[in-house]
């Protein structure tokens, strides 16, 4: 270039005036937008960029969304997804949230105008689906939950908990590492494979604040085993904290290992604990239920204040709880028939052939469940090119195949599946 390029180049204000930057602040935010034109200023005064196209520079680099996160399609059949966020939310459980996101009575008692108690609506909610459960405490995960709750009943004491329970949850986070870390100590009792109502009751003593017991919703020990239900362990006359895992409310013959809030309460357990965004399908939350006491003694623990979830998550819960059936239960619950005419026509669209393939249950519980089910094959470098389309769509790899299995995909969007099929093969 003959001229200094650095000649003409629009002050920064003058290019944020411009109306198309005007729209994006209101989307995006003044420093992001303000940050892409000082970055295509930049260029253009090293001659990189032409000074009087900046405006088009910096549309070209803005980012759809104030937020990074990006929509995925789940074609894994894998129902509870650890690495998508878990559940998916109900269109009432969305909703919710979205109201939620401005001011709202969480804390308010609009007919009286004085203060109201946090959360009634929710926990109200949850002993509406668990009757066994005198009242019900939120919190932030169900890890959240466990602290507290072993807290509450432990401090400076000991938990009895068999040594078959002492689960790794994921990532590396080991629950017994958890509760060790409040002080509580841990009375290890049985052996991996084998613990006995006798292993609990010889180790009482003095120091026993409660019991714990973990469902294993991550593996599963087979052969020669053993284990004491919360029935006998409530009859040892200690507090019982059962935590469940996956969130029931109530038996499902489809998962017959998965335990519930119900049966568990009812067999004797002072108080139990879930996840609200497994099985139950609803946003990231630990459900304490139990006893009226129990649960008044958990929530008057000073931890309770740093733990509690946001008005977000207790909009969502309730609207999980009260609203209409939720994508998990149909998810888990899709009748097979259906899901293989959906993927054969998904099949005939794109040119690929069906095959059997078994859904799952999870990060969420059900280890080794299968779930009968069907997926298109594709070859397996298509995969990647489905991760990075818009939107992405992540399939699962199976033995050199990519599949995509629809159990988890809202009928609505098979034609999305179809066209990122497309295009991704297009691409390949
Ligand atoms: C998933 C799980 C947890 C942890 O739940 P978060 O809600 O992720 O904190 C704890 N215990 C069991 C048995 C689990 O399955």
């Amino acid at each position: 270039m003959a001229e200094d390029p650095r000649r003409g180049i629009p002050r920064t204000d003058a290019v944020l005036a411009d109306p198309r930057l005007v729209a994006a602040i209101a989307n995006l935010g003044q420093s992001a937008v303000k940050g892409l034109v000082n970055a295509a200023q930049a260029r253009a005064r090293r001659g990189l960029a032409d000074p009087l196209l900046i405006v088009e520079e910096v549309l070209a680099a803005l980012p759809e969304k104030a937020t990074t996160l990006r929509r995925v399609i789940n074609a894994t059949g894998v129902v509870v997804h650890t690495n998508l966020g878990r559940a998916p939310l109900s269109e009432a459980a969305i909703a919710a949230l979205v109201e939620a996101g401005g001011y709202v009575d969480v804390e308010l008692d609009l007919a009286t105008g004085r203060r109201g108690k946090r959360g009634l609506a929710t926990a109200s909610a949850l002993r509406d689906a668990v009757p066994g459960a005198g009242d019900a405490l939120v919190v932030n995960n169900a890890a959240a939950a466990l602290v507290l709750a072993t807290t509450a009943y432990a401090a400076g004491r000991e938990v009895i908990w068999s040594r078959g329970e002492l689960v790794e949850i994921g990532d590396r986070f080991r629950l017994p590492d958890l509760i060790a870390s409040t002080g509580v100590r841990i009375r290890e009792v049985g052996t991996t494979n084998r613990s006995s109502i006798d292993d609990y009751a010889a180790a009482l003593g003095p120091d026993t604040g409660c019991i714990l017991k973990v469902h294993r919703s991550n593996f599963r020990v087979e052969g020669f085993t053993a284990e004491a239900g919360v029935a006998e362990l409530a009859g040892l006359g200690v507090p019982v904290i059962a935590d469940l895992g996956s969130g029931l409310l109530r038996p499902d013959p489809l998962l017959p290992d998965e335990p519930d809030f119900a049966t568990t309460l009812a067999a004797g357990a002072t108080v139990a604990i879930a996840s609200a965004d497994k099985l139950l399908g609803g946003p990231q939350a630990g459900l304490i239920l139990g006893q009226t006491e129990a649960i008044a003694m958990v929530r008057r623990h000073p931890l309770a204040r740093a733990m509690r979830v946001d008005k977000l998550t207790l909009a969502a819960l309730e609207a999980t709880l009260r609203g209409p059936r939720v994508p998990v239960d149909q998810y888990v619950h899709a009748d097979p028939g259906q899901l293989r005419e959906r993927t054969e026509r998904l099949a005939a669209a794109v040119g690929a052939e069906v095959v059997e393939s078994s859904g799952r249950v999870g990060g969420g519980g059900a280890p080794g469940l299968e779930l009968p089910g069907f997926a298109v094959a594709l070859s397996e470098s298509v995969a990647a090119r489905l991760r990075t389309h818009r939107p992405a769509v992540l399939a699962r790899i199976e033995r050199g195949r990519c599949l995509v299995d629809l159990r988890c995909v809202p009928d609505a969007d098979d034609d999305l599946v179809g066209q990122a099929i497309t295009d991704a093969l297009r691409a390949g």
